[in-house]
C-alpha cells in the first residue's frame, strides 16, 4: 500500500523517489541529449510497476543496475512535506498540473538554477520550455475571467515551483498574476484582445510597476510617479523600483498619479518607448534568478490607447493586489516544504559520531518543528484559496496568511539550513537558496508589519495607520 510519505501529486507512486535519487549533474547532461521534460511528463502518469522499470533502466533506486544488494542501506521513508496528504484532497486536474510542474522543475530548472543564481540572471530559455505546460490557461479564461478554482490552482503551481526554486514562481507570478490581472481587470475589450492571448501563450511577457524608490508600504497614500494628458497621449515622469521581469519584459504596467485629478491611472508602457529606461538591479542576496528593474520615466509619452481604460483609481490597483496576495503566501509554503524535504534527506544520509544525524533527538526535533510549520501553512493556504475562489476572502484573511506563512517559512528554512551544518551555506546543497529567498518573500507584497496592521485593524476595529 502506498503511504502518504510515498504519494506524489499525480498519485504516481514512486516518481518523487525516482527524482530524489537522480544525480542533478547527470540529469543536466542527459537533458541535452533526450527530451527529458517529455520523459518526466510521461513518468508523472505512470503506475508503480512502470516507474520501477524506468528506475531500473536509469540505474537508480530499487533493483538499479550494478547495485550491490549486500551494501544496500535500509530503505528509509521518502522525504515528503505533505504529511497529512493534503494533495489527495485536490481535484484530479489540480494533481495532474502539480505533477507536470514538479516534472518541469526537475527537468528544466533544477539542472541550471545554481548557475543562473550565480550569474544573477533569468534563463530566458525557460520561457520556451514552460510554454507547453500552458499554465496560464489553468488559471485564466481567454477573456480574462478566472477559472472557478483559479486561486487553488495558482497556489498548487506556486507550491510545486517554489519547492525547487522560488525565482521561477516569482517570474510566473509577476507575469501571470500582477501583469495579467492588471489588463484583465483594468483593460478595455480592445486591450484585452491585443495582449491576453499573447500573454497566455508566454509570447508577450509583462511586468508590474507600482513600488517607488521613496517606498513601497505607503504607495496607497499617493504615488510620486505622475502622468499628464497631452493631446492624444500622456506624459509620464518618475521612478519605479524592484520591478520584477522588467529588464526583459515586453511591457510594464506603470501606475501613476494624474497631476490634474490626483487619480491613480495605469499604463501599458511598451519596451523601447522613448523616455522609458530600465536598469537591472544588481547585487541582490535573494531571488537572484529574478531580474528586478529600476525604471526611470522621463517625459515618456504613452498613447491614450495604452492607458488602461477601465481603471477606477487606486481601487483597481488594490483589486489586482488582492488577487495575487494569496500567491505570495503559497510561495512561503513551497519554499519551506522544499527546504524541509532537503533537510530530511540530509539527516538520513549525513553521518556524525558513527550515526546518521537523523538519529539524534535534537535533529528530529528540528525536523518535526519544520513539518508542523509546513503542515499548518499548507492547510491555511488551501483554505485561503478556497475562500478566494468562493468570493468570501477579505483583505485581512490574505494578510494573515501572508504574515503567518512568511514568518513560519523564515523559521523553517533557518532550521533546515542549520540541519546541514556548514554545508547549509553552499549553494550546491540547495537549502541556502531557500534560506536567502525567504527574505524577499518576507518583505514584498506587503511587509510583515503592514499586513499585521491590516489584520490588527480588522480584529480591533481600530486603525494603526496614520
Ligand atoms: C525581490 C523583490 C521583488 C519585488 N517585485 C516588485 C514588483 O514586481 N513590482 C512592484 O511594484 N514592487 C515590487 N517589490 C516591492 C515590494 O512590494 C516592496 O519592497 C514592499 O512593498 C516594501 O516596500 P519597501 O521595500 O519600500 O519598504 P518600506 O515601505 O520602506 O518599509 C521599510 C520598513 O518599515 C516598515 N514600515 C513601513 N510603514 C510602517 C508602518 N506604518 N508601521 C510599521 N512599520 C512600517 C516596513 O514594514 C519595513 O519593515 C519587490 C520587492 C522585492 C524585494
Amino acid at each position: 500500500m502506498t503511504t502518504p510519505a510515498q504519494r506524489t501529486p499525480s498519485g504516481s507512486g514512486d516518481l518523487t523517489l525516482l527524482l530524489s535519487q537522480l544525480d542533478l549533474t547527470k540529469l543536466g547532461a542527459l537533458a541535452s541529449k533526450i527530451d527529458l521534460a517529455g520523459l518526466l511528463n510521461a513518468a508523472a502518469s505512470m503506475d508503480e510497476a512502470q516507474l520501477k522499470q524506468l528506475s531500473k533502466a536509469l540505474g537508480v533506486g530499487k533493483g538499479g543496475a550494478g547495485q550491490d544488494k549486500a551494501k544496500k542501506p535500509r530503505e528509509l521513508p521518502v522525504p515528503n512535506g505533505d504529511f497529512f496528504g493534503l494533495m489527495d484532497t485536490l481535484t484530479p486536474e489540480q494533481r495532474e498540473v502539480a505533477g507536470q510542474v514538479q516534472a518541469f522543475m526537475h527537468a528544466e530548472v533544477a539542472p541550471i538554477m545554481n548557475e543562473y543564481w550565480n550569474r544573477d540572471e533569468f534563463p530566458r530559455q525557460m520561457i520556451d520550455a514552460m510554454r507547453p505546460l500552458d499554465l496560464l490557461r489553468k488559471v485564466w479564461n481567454e477573456d480574462g475571467t478566472r477559472k472557478a478554482d483559479a486561486t487553488v490552482m495558482e497556489g498548487i503551481i506556486t507550491l510545486e515551483a517554489c519547492k525547487v526554486d522560488v525565482s521561477t514562481a516569482v517570474f510566473f507570478g509577476v507575469h501571470a498574476g500582477l501583469a495579467f490581472a492588471s489588463i484583465a481587470l483594468g483593460g478595455s475589450a480592445e486591450q484585452k484582445a491585443e495582449w491576453l492571448p499573447k500573454m497566455l501563450d508566454l509570447r508577450a511577457i509583462g511586468a508590474f510597476g507600482l513600488t517607488e524608490p521613496e517606498g513601497g508600504s505607503q504607495v496607497s497614500r499617493g504615488l510620486h510617479t505622475t502622468c499628464r494628458r497631452d493631446g492624444d497621449a500622456w506624459v509620464l515622469n518618475g521612478h519605479k523600483k524592484w520591478i520584477g521581469n522588467s529588464p526583459f519584459s515586453d511591457f510594464t504596467v506603470i501606475w501613476a498619479r494624474d497631476e490634474e485629478s490626483n487619480e491613480v491611472r495605469g499604463f501599458i508602457v511598451r519596451a523601447g518607448t522613448p523616455g522609458y529606461e530600465v536598469e537591472k538591479i544588481q547585487g541582490k542576496t535573494a531571488l537572484r534568478i529574478v531580474e528586478n528593474g529600476l525604471i526611470t520615466l522621463t517625459d515618456c509619452r504613452v498613447a491614450d490607447t495604452d492607458r488602461l481604460q477601465e481603471v477606477k483609481g487606486w481601487r483597481t490597483t488594490a483589486d489586482v493586489l488582492r488577487l495575487t496576495r494569496a500567491g505570495v503566501a503559497w510561495q512561503g509554503v513551497g519554499c519551506a516544504m522544499g527546504a524541509y524535504e532537503l533537510a530530511v534527506k540530509y539527516a538520513q544520509d549525513r553521518q556524525q559520531f558513527g550515526k546518521r544525524i537523523g538519529e539524534f533527538q535534537l535533529i528530529q526535533n528540528h525536523l518535526v518543528h519544520m513539518l508542523g510549520n509546513v503542515t499548518s501553512m499548507f492547510t491555511l493556504c488551501l483554505r485561503l484559496s478556497y475562500m478566494a475562489d468562493h468570493g468570501i476572502m477579505k483583505d485581512e484573511h490574505a494578510a494573515l496568511a501572508k504574515v503567518f506563512t512568511a514568518a513560519r517559512c523564515r523559521e523553517t528554512v533557518a532550521f533546515a539550513r542549520e540541519t546541514f551544518g556548514g554545508n547549509g551555506i553552499l549553494l550546491e546543497n540547495g537549502v541556502a537558496k531557500h534560506f536567502a529567498d525567504t527574505e524577499a518573500i518576507y518583505s514584498y507584497e506587503g511587509t510583515n508589519e503592514i499586513n499585521t496592521l491590516v489584520v490588527g485593524r480588522a480584529v480591533t476595529g481600530l486603525s494603526a495607520f496614520v
